[in-house]
This record gives structure tokens, C-alpha cells and sequence, in this order.
């Protein structure tokens, strides 16, 4: 608590450019160990501990995790906090601090069971609750307006129902620097008014049942990963937590300024996706109707602070509101929009004369059917940077998606490869690597990942080998053991750990990697002598509560599993695993026990993914499409070492176009493919029920499978094979798990932040 209260200090006496990152998720994990380790305090602690009769270890295992996000984006937020805290970058997170969490997910008779993640039911010791700042945040109801002395439109928003922000603080320690960085989530509190509404008719009940109503607010976390929300709720999370972030920039900012001439100098505002987007109305409500500057100033203003990163190219996922409830929620922010909109369509109609459809697809208002915004196009219209998550996806963006809008801004939009935090995602989940690594080449390489390629000189070390077998072989017996608690399945550590850890989606296709799982238990039944490779096949995921496919491919991987396991041809050759409740703290134990990456979405829907980093910076092996990262990833380490199969963006493209192949041209002509089909659709995993999984074979079959996983199957069975083989020549994969690993240096999230700092923030690194 020193150190950061003397780090806030730092920050206001250099009254330097200050980053506001916004998100509403930040999928931290536990904080205990990573506290330790940045602070450098782990082996006074465990002695400590030790000298009081207390395991650390133990200790560390009865934290919950703060799981305030679904996946990717909210992981991503969290690494950011932990390179921006070690690289002393002078920013802040800011988000909600949901009372629960991403759900907590069991498997019972083989499908998901959610129940609600009450992570704060005993509170937490690194939220510290800053009774000092409580602000008030408006909703619903109405504006007035009038010409004001110069003959200019003035309007206030009033009438509004108020709900209370409360600051709480999330400590964010630096890596071995005494930096300490803060994470302000917010929490909605019942404003006083409230309290008092119902006093003179003496309906006590109905003010405790309206005070109850307004702290729902930061209830809950929105379970669903890349398809979007459409509730009121929802919306009213964003602005909540938008406008609570106002307040405080603003009153930072006006502590030592009395106009807004500075104000892009001083403030860099990122949107996480645009979760947030409505901060760009929000800011210009507040710079026109209670400071009274003119429009043109004032959007000059917003576009210079903001920067907004896209995370996804699927439709369904984002975000539009209907006119009515934006009108009806946030009266004022509309009119805004509105504004913005009718401006922006002038520039498109002397830039693009005559065409209609530039302006019906940049406009923000979606006009066919019920009229909705495009949370989108406000987002980079009212941003100065527009960034992707990997060269791919950010060449996607520019080709597709956002076409229309890279012609008319062609600078706006840039490329930002995600990237991880060595410290969590090498240094403390994987301590026996760490420590190898850093016997080898000494210990720079947690703040300076580049130093990783110093091992390339040891890849062909057999004594080096050696060892480095030890260290996966003993985190692949860890992982063992945890397999038997949970799901009480024996699994040999000197079996392939084939494992697909991720969010379950159709986009990514774990239903590819079961068909494969299923190939390989049919040859395995009908050659019993095989020396291939034995397997064990590991997946955990959780599916969005509402989505039912992805639910039915769990049901699916389980009851494969079900009969796999019990088979006893099939001895200790194949073994499938679904571990319950994927997590940050699972996934710390899964990675360094992987020895094969499982990365294989449709190319083209990917945006950029973090768990192939995470899963390689441990020695895995990748096998993968040409998709997000995965094609930085093959850059990086060489095409020798990463198994790559599948069409490319451009052929999907083309295939979805064309048909050259049909799902169905490959089912009759291949008799693999077709057994596999048909080991389905006859219920050789129901127990002869031929309905359960027939919506999955008729989309496997469909022509109009989005996702082409037929047309990819073939492709991923003969690479799969390869790896089969080579698995077996200890030392070839040894070395190509040592250069996976010395070749990682440009997936640290410190390149990361080091970019977005320097290319869109303009900010140096260390104060
Ligand atoms: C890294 C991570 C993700 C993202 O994984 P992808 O494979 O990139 O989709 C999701 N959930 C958790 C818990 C993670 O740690």
C-alpha cells in the first residue's frame, strides 16, 4: 500500500499524460502468488508461513479467482495491467466490480451445469472499498433546452433517476520495480434520494425494494463470449461504469487545468472493444452542456483522446442498440449521437458524392427495420486509432468489415498483436521452466521475453534435453493427479497431452478436434497393435449459458469421453478429458503440461487468440490454421516447427462463394469421414440414440456450415498423423519445444503495451 500510494503521488507531481484503459472485463485470476513474485517477497512468505505451520501452496489454492470477464478480451485487460505496472506506464484500469463473476460451470450427466460465482461472499483482501469517491450517475427521463446569449443550443439533461458509483481499488504491483498501479472498478450504491422517495407515504418496504433495484446494477457479469447483449441491463452497466470514469478524469484533469485546450495531451482514453463506446457521447455531454464549449472544439477533443480496439470480425457479435432504448435510457446521449451521425454523413456525401450506399453502410443508425446504433461505426468515427489484434484480423478489418471506413480515414486504422504477461504465464505458473531457463541464460528474460532466443544455442543439448523433459514430464504428472481428483480418470503422463483449452464455439471448432479424437479410436479398434502415440485428449471451456450448440458439443466431448475410457480395447492408448470450469487459475496449470496446442478455428474468425501464446511460451507444440496470431506464431518459430493445416482466409472466402467441395462430396467419398459421421448420427456415443446429436451431424453435413469443418477435416487427420509420428523421436520434439519457446519474445504483452504506448497513447515507458 506504500508503494502505490507513493507511485499516485509520482504520477501527480510530473503531471504527466495519463492512459485510461476501460473495459467491462478483467479476467484477473488470483493475485496472491503473482503479488509475491512481483514484489519479490515468495520466500520470505513461505518460510514465514512455514515457521506458523501453514503450506503457501495450500494457502494460495483457497483463493478464489476474480473472475470478472468471459475470455480472451477480459485476460487480455488483466495482462495489460500487469506489463502497464511493470513498465511504469502512467495508467489506470477501470471497469465494474461485479458482486459475481463469469459463472461457475459442473458437468453433470455429461452437460453444463451453471451456478453463480459469489466471489465476494467472504469479500476480498485486495479490493479496497474508497468510501471518498462515490459519484452520482443519471439515467432515463429528460432534456430541456435553450438558446443561450450567443444564440447557441444548450441542453440539461434533468428529472433523472440517480444511481451511486463507488470506487473500489484493485492493487496492480509491478514486476520487481516498486510500482504500484491502480484498477478502479466501479460498484452502484442507492442514491439518498432514493432512501427518501417513498418516506411521506410510508411505504418502507417499497424503498428498500427500489434501493435493492439500483445496486443490481453491478450485480452481475454478462456470460456471453462474442455474441452480443441486447438487455436494458446491460446498457446501463456500460454507462454506469463510463460515467463514473468521467468523473474522476475530469477531476484529475481539473485540478490543475481551467479550460480544455491540454486536454488530449493529458488524457488517453482506450475502449476495450466498444463495451464502452458510449464514453464518446459522454464526453461530449459533459465538454458541451456543463462546460459550455462550442461542438466543433469539443469533437476535436473527443477525437483526439479516444482509441478504440475491435476484437472481432463475427457479426453476431457486435454491438447495436435500438434507437428507442438509447433514447429512452440516456435521452441527451442520443440527441448526441444523433448529432455526430448528421455531421459525419455530410463529410461521407463530399467525399463520396452521390452514393447512397456509403452512407446507408457508414451511417450510425442501422435504418432497415427497427432503427439501432452501431456502436462501431460511433467508435471509430469518434476515435483518432482504430486497432486490430493481429496483422490478420487488422488487414481483415481494413479489407471487410471496416472497408468503408479505412478509404475514408486510411491512417485511423493499425494493427496491435496481442501479447501475455511472462510473469503470470511462465514465471508462476511454470516455476521448474522458469527456473531452467533461467539457470541457462540468467533471469532478464521476465522483463525482456527477446532474451528467450539465448536458448536456441541449447536446443540440440541432449544433457539440456534432458531436463527439459523433466520439467514437462513432472507438470504433466501434476496435471495427472488433478485429472483423477476432478473427473476420476487415470491418465498416463507419458502419453501425448493433446489439449484444446478455450471458450466452446462453433468459430473455434473443438467439434474438429472430437472427430479427429474419434478417427483415432476407430483405428485403434481396428489396428490393436498400433505403435502409434498414445493420447491423452484434454478440453475445458465454458459455453455461454443461452447457447445451445455450443452446449451440445460439451454433451458431445463428454459422452465420447464416456465411451472411450471405458473401452478396454482401447487400454491406456486414448484417454479424453473434459475438466469443469475453466478458469485463470486452471489454465496456470494446464499450459506447462501441454505438449500439443490444439488451434484450430475456421481462418478468417480468430481475431488474434492468447491461449496459443501461452500454451507455446510453455513448450507446447501448436498445431493450427492460418488464423489470428497462430500465423505471427509460425513466423516467429519457423514453419518446422508448428504443425499448420487447413485452407487459408482466402480460400474460405472462396469456398463459401464457390462450393467447390461439398460437406456431403467428402462424407461419400472418404470412408474415414463417413465413419466417423455415421459412429454419430447411429448413437454410438448415445447409447444407440440417434437424436441427441443430430442437429451436429446435419450441421457438419449442412453446405452452409459456416465454419467448414468437413472441408478442413481431412487436412487436420494427416496432419494429426504427422504428429503422431513424430511425437515418438523424444529428441526432434524436445528441440522444436525449446525453439517454440526461445522464439515466444514478441508474445510478451510488455511489446504489446510498449506499442500501444508509443504509437497511440504517446507515452514513454518508465517515469
Ligand atoms: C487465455 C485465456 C482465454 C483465451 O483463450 P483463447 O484460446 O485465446 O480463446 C480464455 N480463458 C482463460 C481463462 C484464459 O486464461
Amino acid at each position: 500500500m506504500e508503494k502505490w500510494i507513493n507511485t499516485q503521488k509520482t504520477f501527480y507531481a510530473e503531471k504527466k499524460k495519463r492512459v485510461y484503459y476501460l473495459s467491462l472485463e478483467f479476467l484477473v485470476g488470483r493475485s496472491l502468488g503473482n503479488a509475491l513474485i512481483n514484489m519479490g517477497l515468495m520466500n520470505e512468505v513461505t518460510e514465514a508461513l512455514e515457521q506458523l505451520g501453514h503450506d503457501l501452496e495450500d494457502l494460495r489454492e483457497r483463493e478464489e479467482d476474480a473472475a470478472l470477464g468471459n475470455g480472451g478480451l477480459g485476460r487480455l485487460a488483466a495482462c495489460f495491467m500487469d506489463s502497464i505496472a511493470t513498465m511504469k506506464i502512467p495508467a489506470y484500469g477501470y471497469g465494474i466490480c461485479y458482486d459475481y463473476g463469469i459463472f461457475h460451470q459442473k458437468i453433470i450427466d455429461g452437460y453444463q451445469v451453471e451456478s453463480p460465482d459469489s466471489w465476494l461472499r467472504f469479500g476480498s483482501p485486495w479490493m479496497y472499498e474508497r468510501t471518498a469517491f462515490v459519484y452520482p450517475v443519471n439515467f432515463y427521463r429528460r432534456v430541456t433546452s435553450c438558446l443561450d446569449e450567443n444564440g447557441n443550443y444548450r441542453a440539461t439533461w434533468i428529472d433523472t433517476e440517480v444511481v451511486m458509483a463507488m470506487a473500489c481499488d484493485m492493487l496492480v504491483p509491478g514486476f520487481n520495480n516498486d510500482h504500484v498501479i491502480n484498477m478502479r472498478l466501479w460498484k452502484a450504491r442507492a442514491s439518498r434520494e432514493l432512501d427518501l422517495s417513498h418516506f411521506n407515504v410510508g411505504d418502507y418496504i417499497g424503498s428498500v425494494d427500489d434501493k435493492v433495484r439500483s445496486e443490481t446494477l453491478s450485480k452481475v457479469l454478462y456470460p456471453s463470449d462474442e455474441i452480443r447483449e441486447g438487455q436494458e441491463l446491460r446498457l446501463k452497466q456500460q454507462y454506469f461504469f463510463v460515467a463514473a470514469t468521467f468523473c474522476d478524469i475530469m477531476r484529475r484533469y481539473l485540478k490543475h487545468n481551467d479550460d480544455f485546450i491540454d486536454f488530449p495531451n493529458q488524457v488517453a482514453v482506450q475502449l476495450n472493444d466498444t463495451h464502452p463506446a458510449i464514453a464518446i457521447p459522454e464526453l461530449m455531454r459533459l465538454l458541451l452542456d456543463d462546460h459550455g464549449l462550442a461542438w466543433e472544439v469539443a469533437w476535436d477533443i473527443c477525437v483526439k483522446t479516444f482509441a478504440y480496439t475491435n476484437h472481432t470480425l463475427m457479426p453476431e457479435a457486435l454491438e447495436t442498440w435500438s434507437v428507442e432504448m438509447i433514447s429512452r435510457v440516456l435521452p441527451r446521449h442520443m440527441e448526441i449521437i444523433y448529432e455526430i451521425n448528421r455531421r459525419f454523413l455530410e463529410e461521407v456525401a463530399m467525399k463520396f458524392p452521390g452514393s447512397k450506399r456509403k452512407i446507408r453502410e457508414m451511417s450510425i443508425i442501422e435504418e432497415d427495420g427497427v432503427r439501432r446504433v452501431r456502436m462501431a461505426n460511433l467508435a471509430i468515427i469518434g476515435s483518432h486509432s482504430v486497432n486490430g489484434v493481429a496483422a490478420l484480423h487488422t488487414e481483415l478489418l481494413k479489407r471487410d468489415l471496416f472497408r468503408n471506413f479505412h478509404e475514408m480515414y486510411p491512417r485511423r486504422i493499425n494493427s496491435k498483436t496481442n501479447g501475455i504477461t511472462p510473469r503470470r504465464w511462465l514465471l508462476k505458473c511454470n516455476p521448474d521452466l522458469a527456473a531452467l531457463i533461467g539457470e541457462e541464460i540468467g533471469f532478464d528474460y521476465i522483463t525482456d521475453l527477446d532474451q528467450l532466443r539465448k536458448l536456441e544455442a541449447h536446443a540440440d543439448d541432449p544433457a539440456f534435453q534432458k531436463r527439459w523433459q523433466q520439467v514437462k514430464r513432472g507438470n504433466k504428472q501434476k496435471l495427472s493427479a488433478l485429472i483423477e481428483q476432478t473427473c476420476a480418470i487415470t491418465v498416463d503422463p507419458d502419453s501425448m497431452f493433446d489439449i484444446q483449452v478455450k471458450r466452446i464455439h462453433e468459430y473455434k471448432r473443438q467439434l474438429l478436434n472430437i472427430l479427429h479424437v474419434i478417427a483415432f479410436y476407430h483405428r485403434l479398434i481396428g489396428e490393436p497393435d498400433s505403435t502409434e502415440a498414445a493420447r491423452t485428449v484434454i478440453f475445458a471451456g465454458k459455453a455461454a449459458p443461452s447457447y445451445k450448440r455450443a452446449k451440445l458439443i460439451i454433451k458431445l466431448i463428454t459422452s465420447v469421453a464416456d465411451v472411450v475410457n471405458r473401452d478396454p480395447r482401447i487400454k491406456d492408448r486414448l484417454k479424453v478429458v473434459f475438466l469443469p470450469n475453466y478458469n485463470v487459475s486452471l489454465a496456470e496449470k494446464i499450459m506447462p503440461a501441454a505438449d500439443l496446442s490444439e488451434q484450430i478455428s475456421t481462418a478468417g474468425t480468430e481475431a488474434s487468440g492468447t491461449g496459443n501464446m501461452k500454451f507455446s511460451l510453455n513448450g507446447a507444440l501448436t498445431v493450427g490454421t492460418l488464423d489470428g496470431a497462430n500465423i505471427e506464431i509460425l513466423e516467429e518459430v519457423g514453419s518446422e516447427n508448428i504443425y499448420i493445416f487447413g485452407m487459408t482466409a482466402e480460400q474460405v472466402e472462396y469456398e463459401k462463394l464457390h462450393k467447390s467441395r461439398t460437406p456431403l462430396d467428402i462424407y461419400n467419398t472418404n470412408p474415414v469421414v463417413h465413419r466417423i459421421i455415421d459412429a454419430i448420427g447411429n448413437g454410438q456415443f448415445s447409447s444407440g440414440d440417434t437424436e441427441t446429436f443430430r442437429p451436429l451431424v446435419d450441421d457438419l453435413l449442412s453446405e452452409h456450415d459456416p465454419y467448414l469443418l468437413l472441408l478442413d477435416l481431412e487436412s487436420y487427420l494427416t496432419c494429426q498423423e504427422t504428429i503422431s509420428r513424430e511425437f515418438l523421436d523424444k529428441r526432434t520434439w524436445s528441440r522444436k519445444s525449446i525453439l517454440n519457446v526461445a522464439r515466444m519474445g514478441k508474445f510478451s504483452s510488455d511489446r504489446t503495451i510498449g506499442e500501444y504506448a508509443r504509437e497511440i497513447w504517446g507515452v514513454e515507458p518508465g517515469i
